[in-house]
């Protein structure tokens, strides 16, 4: 068990800027440029960053590679992870959870928030090392499973993605993942993909959400789904986080920032065209 401590880490700011990497490759992608520019992305922070006292950011694009999303270890007993970055930045990844005071000897689940390849692209070094359980709903679970290069977005992130079976699908709505004395709950909130899930945590009064991507733009070519996104983003709203944890920048609180924040992704589908205005 690592220190306990209150420290906090995350951002008190009202200007967000979530997809800044995500949209640096969607640039790229779109000119038909390679990956090789996620090189270009410099690495600023060295990481881990504490955000709660059980919950840690251990990689990102600014941390572990350009190609990365956020990762998240949190502290359940057993420590949890929610997602797991391109693959590029493992090692780093390792290094920082072994800073934060864990084992990867440990690091026996893995949850997949969505389907694309920056997050879940080193799922397979952490099965094969770790004997990891990969968890994911049901509806990507599909998309990893066939190896689907478009809806992985592995060729935009320069993955080598092969078809990658997981050891346990949630199904529906919604559920609660047990870990120790804490409840994990996930909800289903697709729109970016269709399997897409966010995760929630209460603890000592005070509830952390994991949303991931739920502001990256809807593109069409990754079969982008809008009109079930505006449902998506309205659970997250209903949850009345105090802190929110985002797929590619870290953590944002307390809960009137966590509102902006939904405010800032809700505002800017319609700004960039993704959601027609009615
Ligand atoms: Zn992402
Ligand atoms: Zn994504």
């Amino acid at each position: 068990m690592p220190m306990q401590s209150r420290k906090r880490w995350y951002t008190f700011k009202k200007q967000f800027q979530p997809f800044q990497s995500f949209n640096g490759f969607l640039f790229f992608f779109l000119n038909n440029e390679t990956a090789q520019t996620a090189e270009t992305l410099k690495l600023i922070n060295m990481g881990p960053q504490q955000i709660t006292d059980i919950l840690w950011r251990v990689g990102g694009p600014d941390m572990t590679s350009g190609r990365d999303c956020a990762i998240y270890l949190v502290d359940l007993g057993p420590p949890v992870l929610i997602d797991c970055g391109s693959g590029y930045g493992f090692d780093r990844t390792i290094a920082n959870i072994e800073k934060a005071g864990f084992n990867r000897g440990d690091l026996k689940t893995l949850i997949m928030t969505h389907c694309h390849a920056d997050h879940i692209g080193a799922a397979p070094l952490f099965r094969s090392r770790f004997g990891t359980t990969l968890i994911i709903h049901e509806k990507d679970a599909e998309i990893v499973e066939r190896g689907d290069i478009r809806l992985t977005a592995s060729f935009c992130f320069g993955v080598d993605f092969k078809p990658l079976p997981v050891d346990k699908r949630l199904k529906g709505g919604s559920g609660t993942l047990r870990f120790g004395t804490y409840d994990l709950n996930w909800v289903h909130t697709p729109g970016h993909t269709p399997g897409s899930i966010s995760l929630y945590l209460d603890k000592d009064r005070e509830r952390t959400l994991f949303a991931q991507d739920i502001g990256a733009p809807l593109l069409t070519e990754f079969d982008c789904d809008p009109a079930a996104w505006l449902e998506s983003i309205q659970k997250l709203f209903s949850l009345e986080a105090d802190i929110i944890c985002d797929g590619h920048s870290g953590a944002y609180g307390p809960k009137k920032i966590v509102r902006e924040y939904l405010e800032y992704c809700l505002a800017s589908q319609y700004q960039q065209g993704y959601i027609a205005a009615e």
